[in-house]
């Protein structure tokens, strides 16, 4: 039974969002779990918070949140998000990475889930950070109790306003990661948005396959079905082979991922008819990296359902444009028209151009952060005349849909998963034999780029690409490790004397790794 969603009530808080749903209905759930209530969450996400308070912590003090998908990562979210500022981040990362996000991050301290042999342990302790153990209850999807040590009194360095409820790092262009502070008006601003571009009611019930640490699973998937009092099956993260057996289990209404999935979706929904016609689902939702309209249509005819393309980003809180549900329309190879924020093109002297030209797209919005934490360069680059420049190019057609033409920023999207080419650099220029490297997307067929990396030699150094990629995966997340590096004599130059990253792999005659 599907209660009461409370439309009236001003949602300015998380708590107020738990408020405004059905105390009754199921807000979390889990493979092999039985779902937590919104009045069972409310009631977690108080006591958690009030239990950090109680330890010292403050708003404003930054949390670092470790944790496997599934429920109790979007649980402890919300509490940590509550009381202060929570930080999640990619439970892959390597000892190196842990200490570096940590601490850029300032972290006040560490949750990380009881049991879990995570290097973000050892990094934690070599930077005198506090590590909370969380302790999942294991009966409820999503409540869990928080083991804290001790009293949580380092100080964090820098200074967050009170209002900001989460920190995540963006790939920088020509610098390390990038901090993108969110507010809770930006955070419940982009969930509205996201509930009402896809007509979300308290019915609807997401499958959830995206990561909790990326802002594509907590706002696009996450914040947007509990803003609109709905239900999120919290999975493990995307297991392509488990996929149909979770939609016949717990008969979603609809699920959001990067293209890359859908197409390994796709590739088995010949053998799972029977799944799909027994669990309909209302649509489809495609964002963080470019969706073929080929793709979008063989999705639509597989599983008799409208596929919605949005554009996000994490400086957003995700969503900026979205295609709509029929009757409305939607248009293959356009992200959509704006949907929360407003939507425009500018020039490189920072004129709005009209329908047709090319240039810059740039937002503004409540969904949209007020500027990189303690960077005021990267802020001066990133906001002109009040407008946010998202290092994307496009052109609007004359009914306000937006086509991405390329990308003015450097970073690399490997199927949604953003990769600072900087941060690959400086590792590869720790290995004793590299005198130059410079990192690069290659277009692929299957993941939109993948990471390449050209190499300089020091005179008399020896070492092979396979070596180089094994001393990368020491220290970088699987996914950022480059998957073809080459060994030059000279790194080429673009026409203005200076490495040029974009374009490098086609000056370079790498059309793909294949
Ligand atoms: P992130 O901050 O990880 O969400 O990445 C944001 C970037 O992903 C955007 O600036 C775009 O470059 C890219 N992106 C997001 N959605 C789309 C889309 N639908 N099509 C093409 N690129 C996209």
């Amino acid at each position: 039974m599907v209660g009461q969603y409370k439309e009236n009530i001003s949602q300015t808080s998380i708590l107020d969002m738990l408020r405004a749903a059905n105390g009754e209905s199921p807000a979390l759930s889990g493979v092999g779990r039985c779902a937590c209530t919104y009045r069972d969450l409310l009631r977690l996400v108080e006591l958690s918070a009030e239990k950090l308070r109680a330890a010292g912590v403050k708003p404003g003090n930054r949390i670092a949140l470790v944790m496997p998908n599934g429920p109790e990562n979007a649980s402890a979210f919300l509490s940590i998000a509550s009381a202060c500022v929570c930080a999640p981040l990619n439970p892959a990362y390597r000892r190196e990475e842990f200490e570096f996000y940590l601490a850029d991050l300032g972290a006040s301290a560490v949750v990380i889930e009881s049991g879990m042999d995570s290097p973000a342990r050892d990094a934690a302790r070599a930077l005198g950070i506090v590590t909370i153990d969380l302790l999942p209850s294991g009966v409820a999807a999503g409540l869990f109790d928080l083991a804290i040590p001790v009293e949580i009194t380092r100080k964090s360095d820098h200074s967050v306003d009170a209002d900001v409820a989460m920190l995540l790092h963006t790939s920088g262009t020509t610098s390390k990661p990038k901090i993108v502070p969110l507010t809770r008006a930006n955070l419940l601003a982009s969930g509205r948005n996201i509930h009402r571009a896809l007509r979300l009611s308290p019915a609807d019930r997401c499958l959830n396959v995206m990561p909790l640490f990326h802002i594509h699973g907590i706002c696009g998937a996450f914040l947007s079905s509990l803003s609109a009092g709905g239900e999120v099956v919290c999975t493990p993260g995307f297991v392509a082979p488990s996929f149909f057996a979770w939609m016949d289990a717990f008969s979603p209404t609809w699920y959001t991922a990067v293209p890359t999935m859908h197409q390994a979706i796709l590739s088995r929904s010949g053998a799972n008819r029977e799944v799909i016609a027994r669990r309909p689902l209302r649509f489809i939702r495609s964002s963080s990296a470019a969706l073929a309209p080929s793709l979008m249509a063989a999705m639509e005819n597989a599983f008799g359902t409208p596929v919605i393309e949005s554009y996000g980003m994490t400086e957003a809180a995700h969503q900026m444009a979205s295609n709509e549900l029929p009757p409305s329309k939607r248009k293959p190879g356009s992200v959509g028209r704006a949907a929360g924020p407003r939507v425009a093109i500018m020039n490189g002297q920072g004129a709005l151009l009209g329908p047709g030209a090319i240039g810059e797209v740039v937002i503004r919005g409540d969904n949209v952060t007020r500027g990189y934490a303690s960077n005021p360069a990267a802020n001066e680059a990133a906001f002109c005349n009040g407008w946010l420049r998202t290092g994307d190019q496009g052109r609007m057609d004359d009914e306000g849909f937006l086509y991405l033409t390329g990308r003015l920023k450097e970073l690399i999207n490997r199927g949604g998963e953003k990769i600072s080419p900087r941060e690959i650099d400086e590792v590869l220029l720790e290995h004793p034999a590299v005198a130059q490297a410079v990192a690069f997307g290659i277009p692929d067929p299957a993941l939109g780029e993948v990471v390449g990396a050209a190499i300089v030699l020091k005179g008399g150094a020896a070492a092979t690409p396979r070596t180089i990629r094994e001393f990368a995966s020491l220290h970088l997340a699987d996914f950022k490790v480059p998957q073809h590096v080459v060994v030059l004599d000279e790194i080429p130059k673009g026409p203005t004397g200076k490495i040029q990253r974009i374009g490098l792999a086609q000056r370079l005659g790498i059309e793909s790794v294949a």
